[in-house]
């Protein structure tokens, strides 16, 4: 059998290609759009604050995005019992195919004022309502739903003070009873902007009883108001005038007299750590009596944040036994170095000498909360005796005991020395309250703590007496 170079099938295949492809494209294409059109990212978005509690008029700002179909609109309400305030509206226009020209991204801001928009104390919803172009959820577009929950309070707490007769000297200590509202969480005594905090005066709660030592700085103007203060959890302040007498004092004033021998002696003693290259021999002193100081005080200050809430004390503070006073609380100390004033100071606390190398007694009952060198106080031992009452042992040669020692009040805690800027055996004895230095002397005295302390919270303990 012959087989014809032309006998197989020629199959004529119709052209489906374009067709088919372009229906395929077609497809692709109604498909690409519908998934353009109903797209389901939802708008992106960020507020600013967040605050938990509104007690007044607060700027929030907003800042809304959605990358796909864009904007449709932007709502915001607050919510409160039920009822809707609205507080922000805004549609946009859809522009250009699949909105290419509409718009994407929306920054804005706005203000709630609870007492403006008389909103009732308690909860309520910050709603934000965010739709964009796609056609989902019937046409409506995504929704992305932001609620922030906050508590509208815009009553500030009130404190009134149940202790009277607080006579205060400057430089001297005070004592005062209050009783602040339960939705109070911080409160105290206002000495300018000085906040002494207050402790409750007891364990249980429910008695709602604080006392508050405070202070009056050594530099304090006699004119100063005093105030007891209260704040509540959504910073309300109250600030309230209680009934006081503040004592003039005048403290001695001294003029130091600097000699390059006692320099060269003083500087001898620090690390040259302290000083920059260059410095003169007065340059270096003055880092030492002023920088150096500063530093101090403020490590100081720093340890008395946060005291034991018991007390800890009992009685008037132990002064040191046979002990001459060499320098007082508050003196004014003016410095000359060849004819011309070079520093002030204050000295903040009393120096007391004895033999040298005596025994240092605890003045009080409390815990070691610092005991270790410290610049120009030395070697130092600062005591916590609770509820921000505070003793200080400075110029030590040697310490005996060791941060978070409990100690009972007469107990031998180190030896008194010259170490730091200290010329001669001596204890350089501080008290402080709440961080402020005050004068030890009326700590050391019964009568003053009786009449001044123990009178105050026994009537605590014996409200009947009031
Ligand atoms: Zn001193």
């Amino acid at each position: 059998m012959k087989k014809s170079r032309f006998n197989g099938l020629r199959i004529i295949k119709p052209r489906p290609t374009i067709a088919l492809l372009s229906v395929v494209v077609i497809l692709v294409l109604i498909i690409w759009v519908l998934i353009a059109i109903f797209e389901g990212e939802k708008p992106q978005a960020r507020l600013e604050p967040l605050p938990g509690y509104l007690s007044e008029s607060i700027n929030f700002n907003l800042r809304v995005s959605d990358r796909r179909m864009g904007l449709r609109n932007i709502k915001v309400s607050v919510k409160q019992d039920g009822l809707f305030i609205p507080i922000l509206k805004k549609d946009f226009l859809y522009e250009g195919l699949f909105n290419k020209r509409g718009i994407h991204e929306f920054e804005g801001e706005f203000t709630i004022d609870p007492k403006g928009l008389n909103m009732v104390q308690g909860q309520a919803n910050l709603i934000i309502e965010i739709h964009d172009f796609s056609k989902r959820r019937g046409g409506d577009g995504n929704l992305s739903l932001l609620e922030h929950r906050m508590i509208v309070d815009t009553i500030p707490p009130s404190i009134t003070a149940t202790s009277r007769g607080h006579n205060i000297s400057i430089g001297g200590s005070g004592l005062i009873v209050y009783r602040p509202s339960f939705d109070t969480c911080e409160s105290g005594v206002l000495v300018n902007d000085l906040l002494f905090p207050g402790t409750p005066f007891s364990r249980d709660p429910q008695t709602g009883i604080y006392i508050c030592y405070f202070a009056l700085p050594y530099n304090l103007k006699k004119d100063t108001p005093l105030y007891l203060w209260a704040k509540d959890r959504a910073d309300n302040e109250t600030k309230r005038v209680f009934s006081y007498y503040i004592r003039r004092k005048r403290f001695r004033r001294d003029k130091i007299r600097l000699s390059d021998r006692f320099l060269d002696h003083i500087i001898s003693r620090f690390s040259s750590d302290l000083f920059e290259p260059g410095e003169t021999k007065i340059d270096k002193y003055l880092a030492i009596n002023e920088r150096l100081r500063r530093e101090n005080h403020a490590v100081l200050k720093d340890l008395s944040e946060s005291p034991t809430d018991e007390k800890l004390w009992d009685g008037p503070w132990i002064r040191m036994k046979n002990a001459a006073t060499m320098a007082t609380f508050g003196e004014h100390r003016t410095y000359y170095y060849k004819g011309k004033v070079v520093d002030e100071e204050a000295h903040l606390g009393v120096d007391l000498a004895s033999l040298a190398r005596s025994p240092v007694q605890a003045s009080n009952t409390g815990r070691v909360v610092f005991a270790q060198e410290l610049g120009i106080y030395g070697l130092t031992i600062v005591l916590d005796h609770g509820q921000g009452l505070y003793s200080v042992y400075s110029h030590l040669s040697k310490i005996d005991v060791n941060v978070g020692q409990f100690i009972t009040k007469g107990e031998i805690i180190g030896i008194t020395g010259q170490t730091g800027l200290a010329t001669g055996d001596h204890l350089h004895f501080g008290f402080m309250v709440h961080g402020v230095f005050v004068s030890p002397i009326e700590w050391w005295d019964p009568h003053w703590i009786r009449d001044n302390i123990y009178r105050k919270l026994d009537i605590i303990d014996k409200p009947g007496e009031k």
